[in-house]
């Protein structure tokens, strides 16, 4: 009789999403979004308190690491189906001005973390013939803005990364893509706008529509939850093709 392969309601059912910077913002709601899908998650983070809280709430494991620290992130043991390279963090200052210590940890954590996290998934992935990658990166992987020079340099890497990914996994059907953000409401965000409104003296609401979103065509800030529904779109069932490519969600911004 002919072996039928078992229904499988969704490819994300059982497998294991690993989310890094998953204690807060865009990386929580992926867990989030991720465990409803009945994937198993593991959630990577440095701070214990937030990441233990989310992952007590979608059962998921933990792993406690500041990816900053490379040694500390190589002597981890990572697996998984699904890596969400997610966790970031921003600084600003002129070139000039800019302390070169923040700048070799901003691209530790945003670039040298996921090409080390990514060496030790891929072989499992290989081995499965199946695996997704997607980078957190953001309309600064496409585009500059003044004083964000870390930022910038370690979203392009990412985003070459990214592609790299995408050529050697192709015949291992392993994709990655990654997802460009414009603001997102993020408590770091939600903290800037509060900060530039004292400082302006004028509404949170003036700073949205006047400063942050100035030049942005879409007049309100980016769920959280908007970009997990892509993260995982970009895992789903007609996301093999898919492959190699960087997807903004920039309200416009990149149009202009
Ligand atoms: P967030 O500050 O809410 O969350 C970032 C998470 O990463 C935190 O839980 C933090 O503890 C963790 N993290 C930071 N440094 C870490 C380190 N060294 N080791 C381990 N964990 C670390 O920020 P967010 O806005 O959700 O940002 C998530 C990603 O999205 C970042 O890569 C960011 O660059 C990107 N992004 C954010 C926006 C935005 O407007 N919020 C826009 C575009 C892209």
């Amino acid at each position: 009789m002919t072996q039928t392969a078992p229904f499988q309601p969704h490819p994300l059912d059982g497998k294991r999403v690993l989310v890094t910077g998953a204690a807060s913002g865009i990386g929580e709601a992926c867990a989030r979004a991720f465990a409803a899908q009945g994937a198993h998650l593991v959630l990577a983070d440095r701070d214990a308190a937030g990441v233990e809280a989310v992952a007590a709430d979608i059962h998921g494991e933990t792993i406690v690491v500041d990816l900053g620290d490379l040694d500390r992130v190589s002597a981890a043991s990572w697996e998984a189906d699904v890596l969400i390279n997610n966790a970031g963090f921003q600084h600003l200052a002129a070139v000039e001005e800019f302390d070169p210590d923040t700048f070799d940890a901003m691209l530790r954590v945003m670039v040298q973390a996921p090409f080390r996290i990514a060496q030790r998934v891929l072989p499992g992935m290989y081995k499965r013939g199946w695996g997704r990658f997607v980078h957190v990166s953001s309309v600064h992987g496409q585009r500059a803005s003044a004083f964000k020079s870390a930022y910038v340099t370690a979203k392009h890497g990412l985003e070459g990364l990214s592609k790299v990914l995408s050529v050697e996994g192709a015949p291992h059907g392993v994709t990655s893509n990654t997802i460009a953000p414009a603001y997102v409401r993020t408590p770091l965000v939600e903290g800037q706008l509060a900060e530039q409104a004292a400082q302006h003296g004028i509404g949170e609401a003036e700073v949205l529509n006047d400063v942050m979103l100035a030049r942005t065509p879409v007049k309100r800030l980016i769920e959280p939850s908007e970009v997990a529904d892509l993260a995982v779109f970009l895992c789903g069932p007609s996301s093999g093709s898919m492959s190699g490519g960087s997807y903004p969600i920039s309200g416009g911004w990149l149009a202009t």
